[in-house]
């Protein structure tokens, strides 16, 4: 599965490798590759600043809907703190399930692929970068 990492708060390139070890010592979960780190300029809210980026191939024994209880964990950790800031606003670490395979999850939690794929050139370059075409991944997802 594909997990795009984003920091735009604190020490970013610190935030990002937390989450490469942290992710890659969890039991059933090893981190296979890792794209480039990109900055990007921010999404949402006016006057946050820049944002690092990377995306993760992971294999992973785990469900997605327990991927993304880790996930959550793991942002704990570094002290994100959802109710502190709003949807889009500036975050220490944020994980993100891109791809689970070709697997569709539509529940309350969690929905994969993440609808936000087609809209984000900077998820595009990370997969391009692991091997991946966004447009035939997401092709490969069944309705
Ligand atoms: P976006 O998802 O548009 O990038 P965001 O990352 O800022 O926005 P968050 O506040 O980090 O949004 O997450 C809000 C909730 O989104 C999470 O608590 C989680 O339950 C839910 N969620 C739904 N689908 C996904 C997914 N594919 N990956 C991560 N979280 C997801
Ligand atoms: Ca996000
Ligand atoms: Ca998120």
């Amino acid at each position: 599965m594909y997990l795009a990492l984003g920091s735009n708060l604190g020490d970013r390139a610190a935030h990002l490798a937390h989450a490469r070890a942290r992710l890659d010592a969890l039991p059933g979960v090893r981190v296979a590759a890792a794209s480039p780190v990109e900055e990007t300029a921010p999404l949402g809210p006016a006057g946050q600043d820049p944002y690092l980026n990377q995306m993760l191939a992971l294999r992973t024994t785990l469900e997605p809907e327990a991927l993304l209880d880790a996930c959550l964990a793991v942002e704990a950790e570094r002290g994100r703190d959802r109710a502190a800031s709003p949807r889009w606003g500036a975050r220490t670490l944020d994980l993100d399930v891109v791809l689970f395979g070709a697997r569709r999850v539509a529940t309350p939690r969690l929905r994969v692929p993440h609808p936000e794929l087609p809209n984000r050139d900077f998820w595009h370059r990370g997969l391009a970068a692991l091997g991946v075409d966004w447009r035939e991944a997401l092709a490969a997802v069944p309705a």
